[in-house]
């Protein structure tokens, strides 16, 4: 910390004070004292009852700002943060027949699933019934066969999707709260 050479506005005792520190009290006489930068020039001055109140008030007003400034900063990074969620949301989300997009869930990739194996078992019965013979019945059994390969493949890349989102909203959110933790564990009072 640097200290600045300072003598007392009261009693000439010579004061060492610390940079940015905006009041003192003489060790000499006692008398509180304001420290006074203009320009490249620095030297102290008896504080009456108003002056210290005023001094209080510009102290009260640069924390204000500086609050303002962090807040701002803050509001700044969230909203880019939320802006980039937003566009790589789009990139997980689902498409369906009516053109509304939605989020991928693990549950319906796993109602996908299940349906598409009961409807592959469930065919295999009228399959059973309009064939005469093993080789058209083997045969239907095969197109079944592919059809719930297919199904279990659309299911298992939903499935990998609904994963995908809920893995970035998650970053998303832990990078969200680190910008909020970060400003309250770094109060922006006690700037000096
Ligand atoms: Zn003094």
């Amino acid at each position: 910390m640097k200290l600045i050479p300072l003598t007392c506005r009261q009693c000439s005792a010579p004061l060492n004070v610390p940079e940015n520190v905006l009041l003192v009290t003489c060790l000499h006489c006692g008398s509180q004292l304001a420290v006074v930068q203009e320009g490249t020039t620095v030297y102290t001055e008896s504080c009456d009852q108003e002056q210290n109140v005023s001094l209080g008030d510009a102290v009260q007003t640069k924390e204000m700002d500086c609050q303002l400034i962090e807040e701002s900063r803050q509001q700044r990074e969230l909203a880019a943060l939320d802006h980039e969620w937003k566009q790589m949301r789009r990139r997980y989300m689902l498409i369906d027949a009516d053109g509304n997009a939605r989020v991928p869930s693990s549950d319906t990739a796993n109602n996908m699933a299940i349906i598409t194996i009961v409807s592959g078992v469930l065919w295999i019965l009228p399959a059973w019934i309009i064939t005469d013979n093993w080789s058209p019945f083997l045969v239907l059994c095969l197109l079944i066969g592919v059809f719930v390969v297919i199904g279990l493949g659309l299911s298992r890349l939903h499935y990998q999707r609904a994963v995908a989102y809920h893995e970035a909203k998650r970053c998303y959110l832990r990078r969200r709260l680190e910008v909020t933790e970060v400003a309250e564990a770094y109060p922006t009072k006690g700037w000096g």
